[in-house]
């Protein structure tokens, strides 16, 4: 088998409204691989129907090997799912609620190892309401990979964080991905796809735009840089693909270029042409 999951022609819609349009995906074993894109372009909806918590009205679907919709309890001891939202446990403690997930599998994880694991081993006294914002998502984490899952879902796994906190988190996935499990997260965040990500697919209304690196998204869809120099008062821009003979060109005769820049398109760029809304 070579892929963690595929989806081929996949839809949903909730009435009238399309949310997932013929939707084609691959994930490959071992990747970091990131849905990016805005606000209502069928994020949630897809992960949702991947973890099977939702039902799709078309098109083939396989996770792991099986189909979400009808897999069963070995399944699901395959995946770990992180929510948007977590769930409450602000009476017990870090290591209370890290046992009593435990608990519920056969093979899992030593509470102990899954805290220290996930930087949360100081914490582990704490009860879960006097945590802060980045703690509690890490123990979202903890609780998701209890059972030492092959594929872990993260939906929107940063939102609300600091950059400190943010970069820490990332971290966390690394190494979780650096073990071997597959991670597929949805993400507005364009900079934490460029900093996970091993491939990135962008998603506007509820279709792939593209599917790529974050390095190749960037080439692709917007290849040429963009020289500007001033000459007297008057600032110059041109677009190239070949910024170094633009300069020679323009220097070739010992004139200084004054206040000289190239810049090369970014992730962003890419991305606000992809999702139309440049
Ligand atoms: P994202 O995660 O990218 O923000 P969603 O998958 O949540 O996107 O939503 C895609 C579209 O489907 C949006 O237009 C949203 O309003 C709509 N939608 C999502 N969930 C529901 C629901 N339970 N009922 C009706 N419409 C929904």
């Amino acid at each position: 088998m070579t892929s963690a999951i595929s989806v081929r022609g996949m839809s949903k819609s909730y009435g009238r409204r399309q949310a997932v349009r013929e939707l084609d995906l691959d994930v490959g074993y071992g990747e970091i691989f990131a849905i990016l894109g805005p606000n209502g372009a069928g994020k949630s909806t897809t992960i949702e129907i991947l973890e099977g918590h939702r039902k799709r009205d078309a098109g083939q679907v396989s996770v792991l090997g099986e189909d979400p919709g009808t897999a069963g309890r070995s399944w699901r001891a395959r995946i770990g799912i992180v929510l948007q939202e977590s769930s409450d446990f602000g009476m017990l403690t870090v290591l209370e609620t890290a046992r009593m997930f435990a608990k519920c599998y056969g093979k899992a994880r030593a509470p102990a190892d899954l805290l220290e694991l996930v930087g949360l081993a100081s914490s582990s006294g704490s009860r879960v309401r006097t945590l802060s914002g980045g703690q509690r998502r890490r123990l979202d984490v903890a609780l998701g990979i209890v059972a030492t899952p092959e594929l872990l879902f993260l939906d929107e796994p940063t939102t609300g964080f600091d950059p400190e906190a943010r970069r820490q988190f990332w971290d966390l996935i690394r190494v979780l991905a650096d073990d071997g499990t597959t991670i597929l997260l949805t993400t507005h965040y364009l900079e934490e796809a460029a900093a996970l990500a091993d491939r990135v697919a962008v998603i506007a209304g509820g279709r792939v735009a593209a599917v790529d690196s974050p390095a190749r998204l960037t080439a692709h869809t917007s290849s040429a840089a963009t020289v500007r120099w001033m000459e007297g008062d008057e600032q110059r821009e041109e677009q190239t693909d070949h910024p170094t003979e633009l300069i020679r060109q323009r220097s070739m005769d010992g004139t200084e270029l004054a206040q000289l820049t190239v810049t090369r398109p970014t992730l962003e760029d890419a991305y606000l042409r992809l999702t139309g809304q440049a």
